[in-house]
């Protein structure tokens, strides 16, 4: 039975009784007392309800007796089932925002107006874009470069997912970047951008390097190639002198082909091994291989010096250590006219660390030469390099080198006056 039909039942079984007991009159008094008391239970409960409902959200129920306890109670368990559904979907987009702001791709919504409606920390980035003030901006406002407008525009126009765009936008600051867009919920847009300029660079490096190594091949190629169709059709008419002469021209270039072939194979295992095998170097054997060959270069034109007052053994690749070492050593031969002075010096620096330089009295390089001069193929003066045997790799070889035995290359230089390259050892390298 309903508690409503009981309460109603029970107050006419008093009324009844009352009747029988006080009479009529007194009976309907005690009734209507009885039925204002409990209207204004009821009241007061409905005071309470309204004043809760009243309170921020997360309140917790007020406690009530009677029927009203059973209301209560069924209103205390939806709120808190209402709390904890507002809690994860709290937690869930928090994740979600965490998940977008750590995305390496910068993420724009935009508004079916193409407005922008949110955008992550990278976007902002590259797009050079800022959140607190460029947000409910036109994005085409911002980023103007007229092929992001008619990519914008298509996307629109289509709903699609549109082929990716790259451009180069002048907020980003040269940046290279790839952007994609999708359709995303009620017209809305999702751009996802990527920055290429990494990439973009290497690929130009690569080109660079390839149309550089083809046009050093090709100089030498050609000599040796016509010396060899002239000695095909025939020399009848060449005097023993000029056959001399035509061989060693072809000899020359191609030792210079054979050269750069070697720098070249160098300059990859240098590039593709990932860690050299590490020896205790014998420094004094080192350095008196490097003086012979640099003596052997020289072939008495230079006065070339020695001086050994550094550390007796380096840990690292002996050969990787003896290359970089004879190719500053056959720079300063090449770059320094006849009868100048040229030292090798192996010294030990006051904080532990160790230098090998090696001093000339050449040429000089011009300062502004001088943070290009490790560039594979960067040459000063170009004829200069190939008369004297040069490949222009000489340089990015000891540079790869000393990278490898955590060494830094320093270089001083005056024109016309000989130049110094130091290649400084850390001390942890040293016996
Ligand atoms: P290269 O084979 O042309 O010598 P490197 O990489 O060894 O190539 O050197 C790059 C350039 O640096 C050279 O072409 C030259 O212009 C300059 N250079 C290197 N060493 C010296 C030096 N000791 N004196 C003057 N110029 C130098």
């Amino acid at each position: 039975m309903s508690r409503v039909l009981t309460n109603t039942i029970w107050l006419a079984a008093i009324g009844l009784a009352s009747w029988l007991v006080i009479g009529p009159l007194a009976a309907a008094g005690a009734v209507a007392v009885l039925a204002i008391w409990r209207m204004a239970g009821h009241e007061r409960q409905l005071v309470r309800l309204t004043a809760w409902a009243e309170q921020p959200l997360g309140t917790p129920v007020p406690e009530a007796n009677g029927s009203w306890s059973r209301a209560f109670l069924a209103l205390h368990r939806r709120a808190s089932k209402a709390a904890s559904q507002r809690e994860e979907l709290r937690e869930m987009s928090e994740r979600f925002r965490l998940a977008a702001e750590a995305l390496p791709e910068g993420v724009v919504i935009l508004d079916q107006r193409r407005n922008i409606e949110w955008i992550n920390p990278r976007a902002e980035l590259l797009l050079g874009l800022d959140s607190l003030s460029d947000v409910g901006m036109p994005v085409s406002h911002l980023v103007r470069e007229p092929e992001f407008i008619a990519f914008l525009e298509k996307q629109k126009a289509t709903g699609e997912t549109s082929p990716p765009l790259l451009v180069r936008p002048v907020r980003s600051g040269g940046r290279m970047l790839q952007i994609r867009g999708a359709p995303f919920s009620a017209g809305r847009a999702l751009l996802l951008i990527e920055d290429l300029t990494q990439l973009d660079r290497l690929a130009t490096v690569r080109r660079d390097f390839v149309a550089n190594v083809s046009h050093e091949m090709r100089t030498p190629l050609t000599v040796v190639l016509g010396f060899l169709e002239t000695a095909h059709d025939g020399m009848a008419h060449a005097s023993p002198e000029e056959m001399e002469h035509y061989l060693a021209t072809a000899l020359e270039h191609a030792h210079r082909m054979q050269r750069l072939i070697e720098d070249l194979l160098t300059l990859s295992s240098l590039e593709s091994d990932s860690a050299p095998p590490q020896d205790a170097v014998d420094v004094a054997a080192l350095l008196a291989g490097v003086k012979q060959d640099t003596l052997a270069l020289s072939a008495g034109r230079h006065v070339i010096t020695l001086e050994n007052s550094g550390p007796a053994t380096l840990i690292g690749n002996g050969r990787e250590l003896y290359s970089a070492f004879s190719n500053l050593a056959s720079n300063a031969v090449r770059y320094t006219p006849e009868g100048g002075q040229i030292t090798l010096a192996w010294r030990k620096d006051v904080d532990g660390r160790a230098s090998f330089t090696v001093i000339d009295s050449g040429i000089g390089i011009a300062s502004h030469h001088i943070p290009r001069l490790t560039e594979r193929f960067y040459r000063v003066d170009r004829g200069r390099s190939r008369d004297s045997g040069g490949t222009g790799l000489g340089l990015a070889i000891v540079k790869h080198v000393l990278e490898r035995h955590q060494a830094t290359l320093n270089i001083e230089s005056k024109l016309g006056v000989g130049s110094s390259f130091m290649a400084l050892l850390p001390a942890q390298r040293i016996q």
